[in-house]
């Protein structure tokens, strides 16, 4: 599967930005590109509802060590998480519905598959991504609760797009935000703000195949101590977009 060059850019500079801000973080996950982008796919295809996303990965195939090196923070806590230090290699759509109802797997599966001991998001994954659609990527206490399950780490995947349908940009929410790219902005003049509330004068960063124009996109990944993880976007060669921008000359 092919990546979109604007994608490809922007989780390039995401990459740049989460070298320079590596010692703040306490561990890292490396995030195949392919996959990212079928995440935002599902998310817009899936509107109005937020999806939960289970993550996989391949217990044969470790990240690659020399990225693992050049990211590697002053405060990295090794064994911090289930599959810290293995490539992610699947991604399953488990649920939808609203902030709340997405974290709560449908009965049958949980029935069927697991042992309810196993709580409300089970564990046969060892990440679990969700979706904010028109809302920035910060959790909200249901989130934080739900994080509680997970072995891996949880991530959040905020995107702003248009149209927006019955959900109009939500931006009052307080929290760290990792934004790839620049932050949309209204591209004429500023006294047409109350019309770009709509999206109609925001930059746009790229097209998504559901017709989507999106204006911004976020990501950020935690764990569920609250330790921020540093995601990076790797390519079909285990490497960082930008790779050749970001190893020290
Ligand atoms: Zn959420």
């Amino acid at each position: 599967m092919m990546v979109e060059a604007w994608l490809e850019e922007i989780m390039a500079s995401y990459n740049q930005e989460s070298y320079e801000a590596r010692d703040s973080y306490a561990a890292q996950l490396h995030m195949p590109g392919e996959i990212f982008q079928e995440l935002v796919w599902w998310a817009l295809k899936s509107l109005p509802d937020e999806i939960l996303v289970g993550l996989d990965i391949d217990v044969n195939q470790q990240q690659n060590p020399e990225v693992d090196e050049l990211f590697a923070s002053v405060q990295q806590v090794d064994g911090l998480f289930q599959g810290q230090g293995y490539l992610i290699n699947e991604a399953h759509i488990v649920n939808r519905g609203n902030s709340y109802s997405v974290h709560h797997l449908p009965e049958d599966w949980t029935d069927d598959i697991f042992a309810p001991s196993r709580g409300a998001r089970a564990g046969r994954f060892t990440h679990w991504l969700h979706t904010h659609p028109n809302a920035p990527a910060i959790p909200s206490g249901a989130d934080a609760d739900a994080a509680q399950e997970t072995p891996g780490v949880d991530l959040i995947l905020g995107l702003r797009f248009s149209p927006s349908g019955p959900l109009p940009w939500f931006d009052d929410v307080e929290g760290k935000r990792r934004i790839l790219g620049k932050e949309a902005t209204v591209k004429s003049k500023p006294n047409l703000a109350q019309k770009s509330s709509k999206g109609n004068d925001l930059s746009i960063v790229g097209i998504a195949p559901s017709g989507h124009a999106i204006h911004e996109v976020q990501l950020i990944a935690f764990h569920k101590t609250g330790l921020g993880v540093n995601v990076i976007f790797t390519d079909e060669n285990n490497l960082p977009y930008g790779w050749n921008s970001i190893i020290p000359r």
